[in-house]
């Protein structure tokens, strides 16, 4: 078996760090075959020099590349997360592109691929994550690498009339095609991408390398480990954090929504019908209090500082309108909690609101099903542009857009009765189940050999 080599942004080797599902099974896949996991030390080096650190744990090898200060700042909060991270979640309006961190996220993939290339063995499979690698197998291949290259796009891929509104779109979305395997969140995402090489091939902006077939394209769901999250939900129960959480409740009901603060996870339009269901339906309900667990995120960039304000203001609005002295409506919190403590949380809310305006895939989704106790489940109310509203059937699927349609359906979940709530949990749960993390790294790689195999008959024959 050949070895597996995987690239990210960051290495987190899951001994080193409290390691979520996708590490620990990324990890897996390498100690099955051994290989090389890859990638920036997250280290900034004022005076750029570019130390590269190796470690090994077993059959794995860690080797981590400093990068100088001028570079993360053009690559990492440059181009990655001021311009491809909006551009790819259909966000054209916040947009900020400069030609000198395009440049700079460029050179810091050159860089990565001249360092991977001395470390890559015939045979060896690649395995690159994310949006802020993808001129990487163009850049591998420029250096005479003919190993399999395959890339995972953990974000969504937008439509092709705003993928080519990118200036220089070619040189990032057209240098996708150098892959072998390129797997998206959801057919949706792929048929945009499959949509966008006809156009920019058509229209003459990128031109398909010959005698080179394009990359298989492919829609792999992740997930998470639905079992040992139970699990997690299970021995939380009873804890003192998920006890003191429901005495604080005084017997009413708990609405959960856990997002990083960005603006693709629709906040301020959570809020917004959250304070439109107080005012439309209050006195049904018996004051119920929703818990949005916030933690910061790229704070140094503008449109995120704008967004952590508006949301101080309108949840200090909401709460000034609704609240009465036994009661907040809307607690909201900053700080990031333990897994067993989250798992703890979404077990005791009868309902996940998780409504971001565009989400590759959500794995808080995810997390809020499988941690839910089967015999009295709470419901997700989910929006239709997230990934994961094409697998999880028994979710309420709604329109983060429409705040009145939103608050109604809030009503709407809180009345549900407990055959309907089970029979919406258990369907989501089997296909959380029979498609978890395990299964999407199995389905990817075996693709990816499949797609190998193929190829090298192609060029045989
Ligand atoms: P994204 O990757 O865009 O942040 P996802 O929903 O796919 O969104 O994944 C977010 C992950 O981060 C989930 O596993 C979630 O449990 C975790 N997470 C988010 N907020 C917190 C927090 N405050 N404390 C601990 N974990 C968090």
């Amino acid at each position: 078996m050949s070895r597996l080599v995987i690239v990210s942004n960051r290495v987190a080797a899951p001994q080193q760090s409290r390691a979520g599902g996708l590490v620990v099974a990324l990890d897996a896949a390498l100690r099955d075959t051994g290989g090389v996991w890859f990638g920036w030390s997250g280290k900034a080096t004022r005076d750029g020099t570019q130390a590269v650190q190796h470690a090994r744990a077993g059959n794995v090898e860690y080797v981590t590349m400093d990068l100088s200060e001028a570079d993360v700042a053009g690559y990492y909060d440059g181009f990655s997360n001021r311009t491809l991270w909006p551009a790819l979640h259909y966000r054209l309006d916040l947009v900020e592109y400069s030609r000198e961190t395009h440049v700079v996220y460029r050179q810091v993939n050159a860089r990565f691929a001249e360092r991977l290339a001395t470390l890559l063995r015939p045979g060896d499979r690649v395995w690159i994550q994310d949006y802020h690698l993808l001129p990487l197998a163009g850049e591998l291949r420029a250096r005479g690498v003919d190993n399999p290259l395959a890339l995972f796009l953990h974000v969504p891929f937008p439509p092709s009339d705003l993928a080519r509104a990118l200036p220089n779109h070619a040189s990032v979305f057209g240098a996708m095609a150098a892959y072998d395997l390129v797997g998206f969140q959801t057919r949706r995402d792929c048929e945009n991408f499959d949509a966008y090489l006809r156009d920019a091939t058509d229209s003459g902006e990128i031109a398909l390398r010959a005698g080179r077939p394009p990359p298989l394209t492919r829609a792999f769901p992740i997930s998470i480990d639905a079992d040992e999250f139970a699990q997690a939900a299970r021995r939380a129960r009873g804890s003192a954090g998920v006890r003191g959480l429901r005495d604080s409740l005084g017997g009413s009901a708990l609405a959960i929504g856990v997002d990083r603060l960005d603006y693709s996870k629709g906040l301020v339009e959570k809020f917004q019908a959250f304070g439109e269901f107080l005012r439309r339906h209050s006195g049904n309900t018996g004051g119920l209090t929703l818990l949005q667990v916030a933690p910061v995120s790229r704070g140094g960039v503008r449109s995120y500082r704008e967004l952590r304000h508006e949301l101080e203001r309108i949840a200090g609005h909401i709460n000034g309108r609704h609240a009465d002295p036994q009661w907040t409506p809307i607690r909201y919190v900053n700080r990031n909690l333990g897994r067993q403590t989250l798992a703890g949380y979404y077990g005791a809310a009868r309902l996940g609101l998780v409504t971001p305006l565009r989400d590759g895939m959500n794995l808080v989704a995810k997390e809020y099903v499988a941690a839910q106790d089967p015999d009295d489940p709470g419901v997700l109310l989910l929006s239709r542009f997230a990934g994961a509203a094409d697998q999880l059937g028994g979710a309420m699927l709604v329109n983060p857009y429409d705040i009145g349609g939103v608050a109604d359906a809030i009503d709407a979940a809180l009345r549900l009765g407990a055959d309907e709530r089970r029979e919406r949990h258990a369907e989501s749960l089997r296909s959380l189940r029979e498609q978890d993390i395990h299964w999407w790294t199995a389905a990817f790689l075996d693709a990816l050999d499949a797609r190998g195999t193929s190829r090298s008959r192609a060029t045989t024959a």
